[in-house]
């Protein structure tokens, strides 16, 4: 995963725990859901240009734009969510099942398309 490139993790860790120390997390849970709303507005105005616009592609500054704001929110958010993990503790077992969850959820879902297919195929449909 790529994570604080150019950086080591030690070293980011360190900041994100100073920030909780010296800021404290009633501060840093408002922003942390200030910056999933700037997150959600970020990829809603994307959204919205597409759905609205559908030669964006060729205004392809403001797509540009756009893009390069959802990047800034996703790291934002991220940045909060290292923090969130540092107070409420960390997820990866969580993340890990939650995967596996979806995995086989894929799987059932993939087998299952593929049988519809099939069926159409033989005038099931
Ligand atoms: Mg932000």
């Amino acid at each position: 995963m790529e994570r604080g490139a150019g950086m080591n993790d030690k070293h980011r860790d360190e900041i994100l725990k100073e920030a909780v120390d010296e800021y404290g997390v009633i501060l840093q849970v408002d922003i942390c859901i200030e910056e999933m709303a700037e997150l959600t507005k970020a990829l809603l105005k994307m959204r919205r240009h597409k759905e609205n616009n559908p030669l964006y592609m060729q205004d392809h500054k403001l797509y540009l734009n756009l893009h390069k704001n959802i990047l800034e929110e996703i790291a934002d958010v991220q940045i909060m969510l290292d923090q969130m993990r540092i107070v409420y503790g960390f997820t990866l077992e969580v993340e890990n099942s939650k995967i596996d969850r979806l995995k086989t959820r894929l799987e059932r879902d993939k087998k299952l398309i593929k049988d519809m297919e099939r069926d159409a195929q033989h005038g099931k449909y």
